[in-house]
C-alpha cells in the first residue's frame, strides 16, 4: 500500500504596507515563523495591501527589511494582495449571483448622522464586536428599481454582505478550531454580531474580510497565526469560507503587545517601530526577548 503524503501545514505572516512594523508585528512574525519551523511547514508572507491610498512601496520595502533583520524567511513569490483584485471581485460576482450581497450607498459621514439621531432619541444603536455602528438597513431594504436607477448613475458605492440572508443560506451554526493564547477549543461564531459587513469598498475593489479568506485558501494555508484584535473577525470569515465553499484553516490568535498605558501599538508610535529599535541598536535576539519568545 502506498502511503498517501502528508500535506505540509502553511503558515503565514500577512502585514498591510501602511506604516513601520512594532513589536507586535514581530511578536506575529516571529511566532508564525517559530510554529512553522516546529512544525516542518512552509512559511509565506502576503501583502496586504488593497488600501491603494495608504500602502507605499516604501512600507513595503520596509516589511522585507525587517523581516530579513529578524532571519525570517519566507517562500518567494510574495502575494501581493493589488495584483488579485479580478479574483476578489469574481468572488463578489458569485455572492451577488446568490443574492446576498447589495450595493451600499451611504457614505461613513452619512451613517454617522444617522447613529447619532437616533441614540439622540434614546435608541442605543447596536454595534459590532469592535465597537462600530452596524451599518443601517436603508441599503438593503431598497426597492429593486431603486436600487438600479443609482447603479446606473454611477454613484460611488460598496458592496456588502446581507448577513440575515447569508446565516439563513448557511443554515448552520459554524465554528473553528483555536489553539492561541484566550478561549481554546472549538469555538462557536457568531458571525451576526458584525451585521451586514463590507465586501468591496467604495474606493477599493475588495475588502479586509473577502480578501483575506480567498487568500487564506488559495495559498492552502492551513494555520492562521495572528493577533487576538482578529479573533471575533474570525466569525465572518468562517461564514465567508462556508458561502465560497472553501476550507477552514485550523486559528491560533496570540496575546497583544501593549504600551505602557495597556494599548495596543499603532503604526503611528515610532518608538516601538521595528526600524528605530534597530537603529538604536537592538538586536534580532532583544526583539524576542523584549516580545516574550
Ligand atoms: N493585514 C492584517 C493586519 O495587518 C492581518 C490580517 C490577518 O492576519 O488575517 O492587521
Amino acid at each position: 500500500m502506498t502511503a498517501i503524503p502528508r500535506q505540509k501545514p502553511v503558515f503565514r505572516f500577512a502585514p498591510s504596507p501602511n506604516g513601520p512594523l512594532h513589536l507586535g508585528h514581530a511578536l506575529s512574525a516571529l511566532l508564525n515563523g517559530d510554529m512553522a519551523a516546529s512544525a516542518e511547514g512552509r512559511f509565506l508572507l502576503r501583502i496586504e495591501d488593497i488600501d491603494l491610498t495608504r500602502c507605499t512601496p516604501e512600507f513595503e520595502a520596509g516589511i522585507y527589511a525587517d523581516l530579513e533583520w529578524l532571519a525570517i524567511n519566507w517562500e518567494w513569490p510574495v502575494r501581493r494582495q493589488s495584483e488579485h483584485f479580478a479574483e476578489y471581485q469574481a468572488a463578489l460576482e458569485r455572492l451577488t449571483d446568490l443574492g446576498l450581497a447589495y450595493p451600499a450607498f451611504m457614505t461613513r459621514g452619512e451613517t454617522k448622522t444617522r447613529v447619532v439621531a437616533a441614540e439622540a432619541n434614546g435608541t442605543p444603536w447596536p454595534r459590532d464586536p469592535d465597537g462600530s455602528p452596524l451599518y443601517p438597513p436603508d441599503d438593503r431594504e431598497r426597492a429593486e428599481f431603486d436600487r438600479q436607477q443609482l447603479l446606473a448613475s454611477g454613484v460611488k458605492h460598496a458592496w456588502r454582505l446581507d448577513m440575515g440572508k447569508a446565516l439563513e443560506a448557511v443554515g448552520a451554526t459554524l465554528s473553528w478550531e483555536e489553539t492561541g493564547d484566550g478561549n481554546r477549543g472549538l469555538i462557536a461564531a457568531n458571525p451576526g454580531a458584525w451585521g451586514d459587513v463590507i465586501l468591496s469598498r467604495s474606493d477599493a475593489p475588495s475588502s479586509y474580510h473577502l480578501s483575506v479568506v480567498l487568500d487564506d485558501a488559495l495559498q492552502e494555508v492551513t494555520h492562521v497565526v495572528r493577533g487576538l484584535d482578529l479573533f471575533h473577525s474570525t466569525s465572518v470569515h468562517r461564514l465567508l469560507q462556508t458561502l465560497l465553499g472553501l476550507p477552514a484553516p485550523i486559528y491560533h490568535h496570540h496575546r497583544l503587545i501593549t504600551d505602557e498605558d495597556g494599548r495596543k501599538l499603532s503604526k503611528s508610535q515610532s518608538d516601538t517601530g521595528l526600524a528605530e529599535l534597530r537603529g538604536r541598536g537592538l538586536s534580532p535576539a532583544d526583539i524576542r526577548r523584549l516580545v516574550g519568545l
